[in-house]
């Protein structure tokens, strides 16, 4: 067969989308140049530092020597979470100050109010936790809870946009209200490690048991911190009768 040297028809209306709307990246707004590259224009994407080996097999932590193999980090060690396993696609700075394109991206998305980021966002932690989701094999996905006070106040949950495209992609029910925040509690972001495991204490509850029990499960977040919260979400759903939870996360914010 001769090898097709016209574009398609599809490639011809891509082109002239991209002439009339010229891709933007998702962090700083830049215009992208060219299609290899998605979402990020070419200074944020080398910013971006995937989540990659040598990491801590439970907390999913990355380690700075890349030369090491995996294992359990300290903080695991000293106490053990409530879940099997939890990922991240990608990790940036912890100090609040630092910019960066990723904590950008999810500042927009969450408190710009941005919905229309969830698709790309959620579709980049897809493809990009691959080996995670499939290993874990999850049998409902479950993301964490906003309390009503504050869905109302952003419109969406953002962990349920992120979720609702790993389900999509790898054909996994959610579940968005078995699990729920009862109380609405204090951003963590200036609290030290222990106040935000005392803060989360009690924080979500079930509607139901049934649900869960004897289940595997795929917590689903947009950021992992110092894990409390996903760690208090999986406390209440092993009690509940949860088999395992894994946790993912678009996220980790690092030291
Ligand atoms: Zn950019
Ligand atoms: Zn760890």
């Amino acid at each position: 067969m001769k090898p097709q040297c016209h574009p398609s028809f599809a490639e011809r209306l891509d082109s002239l989308v991209d002439w009339l709307y010229p891709p933007r990246c998702r962090a700083c707004s830049e215009s992208i140049q060219g299609r290899d590259r998605e979402y990020f224009c070419s200074t944020c994407w080398p910013q971006i530092q995937l989540v990659a080996h040598p990491f801590c097999t439970i907390c999913g932590r990355p380690f700075p020597d890349s030369s090491g193999d995996d294992h359990v980090c300290g903080v695991c060690l000293a106490r053990n979470p409530q879940y099997a396993r939890a990922h991240s696609w990608a990790c940036y700075p912890r100090e609040e100050a630092t910019e960066h394109p990723l904590r950008q991206v999810i500042q927009k998305f969450k408190y710009g109010r941005k919905v229309a980021l969830g698709k790309p966002l959620g579709r980049l932690m897809a493809r990009g936790c691959e080996e995670f989701l499939l290993t874990c094999k999850a049998e409902t996905i479950i993301p964490v809870p906003l309390h009503p006070r504050r869905l109302r106040w952003r419109g969406f949950n953002q962990s349920v946009l992120l979720a609702r495209q790993i389900g999509r992609a790898y054909n996994l029910p959610l579940d968005c209200f078995t699990l729920f925040r009862k109380m609405d509690t204090p951003p963590q972001t200036q609290l030290p490690e222990e106040d935000r495991r005392k803060n989360m204490r009690g924080a979500f509850a079930l509607s139901g048991k049934t649900a869960v029990k004897g289940k595997c499960l795929l917590l689903v977040d947009d950021v992992y911190t110092s894990g409390a919260t996903v760690n208090e979400c999986s406390r209440v759903l092993k009690q509940g009768g949860a088999r395992e939870v894994f946790v993912l996360t678009l996220a980790r914010a690092v030291y």
